[in-house]
This record gives structure tokens, sequence and C-alpha cells, in this order.
């Protein structure tokens, strides 16, 4: 099986870039977007001011909605412009790595499945480690249907250029819950709350244990998985993940009206240290305050969260 590479995605973003007008200008315009940092418990947060992605931030994702609308992933919908490198997995599931028309970052991939079927990580984690040794220069993500996934009814990872989310390099602080000869949990004990690190050498190690803090989590009534934001990325022979375990999609604020309103829906790249405002007003006015109040309502409480580590060592 022919495998990926980070050079091929290069000569796609040139190709598109010749051809593709829109997703031409949309890049070049992130070269002119506000940004600035926030600290949150001494995590350096980025705030960027990206007016394109109120189509993401705002985006209606109820069933209804969904129903109604022609999917933007599926290949009979997609502009004709857009080309895409395929990705095998294991010889069965076949992806598209796309170049996402609305970045944040300077290089931001859209990699949807092939055939139109629900967001649900289950079963696709490994193809998710695997995308992140075959791209080496970039970081693989994966929003839930109910947590940022603009698309909740086509399975798609995202990716973006590495050394832009704070996450990737920022110091945290940890505690290890469980070590094996391939593979460490961690979980965070600072800046937010509900989320586990793993660490590992396998792919198929890290499945298992990721299999087994699946299982481990609540699924609430009416939803079909637990509510996560997973980041992923791979470096010299091992893989990073950061595994958010969420509670809430939007956060009040969002729904809030007049000077109370923060339009911030947020997903694992806000989770992995930058937040994005699609509007100015926002940009201007949010504070570590608001921050850490918004992680706190979105991410599992501290009980959940405690509750939910005992439950992953017991079974590990
Ligand atoms: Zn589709």
């Amino acid at each position: 099986m022919s495998e990926i590479n980070s050079e091929m995605v290069k000569e796609l973003f040139e190709e598109q870039f010749g051809s593709w007008e829109q997703a031409r200008n949309n890049y070049k315009a992130l070269d002119g977007v506000l940004a600035k940092e926030i600290q949150v418990d001494g995590f350096p947060f980025k705030v960027q001011f990206n007016p394109a992605r109120i189509v993401s931030s705002a985006a209606k994702v109820d069933a209804k909605s969904i129903q109604e609308r022609k999917c933007f992933l599926c290949k009979e919908n997609r502009p004709a412009v857009q080309k895409g490198i395929d990705f095998l997995y294991k010889g069965k599931d076949h992806y598209t790595v796309l170049i996402n028309p609305f970045p944040i970052f300077s290089r931001h991939l859209t990699i949807p499945m092939e055939c139109h079927q629900d967001q649900l990580i289950k079963g696709r984690f490994d193809a998710m480690l695997e995308l992140a040794r075959q791209l080496p220069d970039y970081t693989i993500f994966y929003n839930g249907p109910k947590c940022g996934a603009s698309a909740p009814d086509h399975f798609h990872f995202q990716a973006g250029i590495k050394g832009f989310m704070p996450i990737e390099s920022a110091p945290l602080k940890m505690k290890v819950i469980y070590h094996s000869p391939k593979t460490t949990l961690s979980r965070l004990t600072s800046v937010m709350n509900g989320v586990i690190v793993m660490e590992s050498n396998s792919i198929e190690d890290a499945a298992g244990v990721f299999d087994k803090i699946y299982s481990s989590l609540k699924v609430k009534e009416g939803e079909s998985e637990p509510m996560l934001n997973i980041l992923c990325w791979y470096d010299n022979g091992s893989w990073a993940v950061i595994i958010y375990l969420r509670s809430k999609h939007r956060p009040e604020c969002f729904f809030k009206e007049g000077e109370d309103n923060i339009l911030i829906s947020p997903a694992s790249v806000d989770l992995g240290g930058v937040f994005i405002t699609p509007l100015e007003k926002d940009f201007t006015k949010i504070t570590a305050g608001d921050i850490s109040s918004i992680l706190s309502e979105i991410l599992i409480s501290s009980e959940e969260f405690e509750a939910t580590i005992e439950k992953i060592k017991s079974i590990l």
C-alpha cells in the first residue's frame, strides 16, 4: 500500500493556490488576522480574530438543518476545483486529504471519509494515528458530532500544521495515571479539567488503551458517542494524543444577547490553545476569566473527571 507524505500535501497546496481563487484569498487573508496572547493559569492561549470562521462557529448542526443541507464533504457536492489525495487505511477505509478553504492554520486540511457516514471515532482512532505518522508535519484532530464538527453526518478528521497550537509545546502540569512499556497515560492538573494525555510508541497498544478510555465514558441520552475532542501528532517514533472530555457543545455566552454575548464555539483548536473569535467585539473584550469559565463550562466537572479516572484505572 502506498503511503502519503508531507511533500504530496505541499504540492496539493501549490496546485490549489494556483487554481482555486477563494481558497487562495482565504489563506492570504490569514496573514492579516489579528492575534493576541492571554495567559490562563500559566498557559499561553492565543486569541485569533478570524471573520471567515463564522461559517463554522455559527454553523447549525441540529438534525433538521443537517438534513436539509447538501453535505459539503460528499464528493459530488464539493467544488469541481477542489482536488484531493487518497489515503487508504488498511486497504479498506478510504479517506481524501483536502485543503480546508476556511483556514485557521497557515496549512489546514480536512480529511473526510469517501462515503457519507456519521462522525464517530470508535474504530477509527488507529487510522488517526496512522495519518499522524504519515503526515508528521501536521497535528491531526477530531471533533465529535456534538463537539464542534460542522459536518456531524460525514466522518472526517482535520489537520493543522505543527507549531501553531500552544498545547504542542507549552509545559504542561501532568500526573501519570497508567504506565506500560508502550503507553503512558497522564491527566492534566492545571489550566483545564477533563484532559487526558496519552504517549505511545505503538498504534495497536494505543488503540487498545483508547478503546478502554472510550468505554469508561458516559454517553448522553440520545447521543451516539461520549463528547470528545482529540488532538494527535507523531514525532520521532512516538505519538502524543490529547483527549478532551466534554460536557457541553457551546457555552452559555454563545447564546447570550448584548454585552454578555461571546460568539465562540470551542472545538479541538480552541482546546489546543487557539481561541477563535469570528467577531471583532469578542476579540477585543475576551479576558483570561472568560476563557477560564468557558473551559470549565464545556469540559467535564472535576467530580466527574475523578470518577472517570478511577474507572479507567480499574480496567487498564
Ligand atoms: Zn457527506
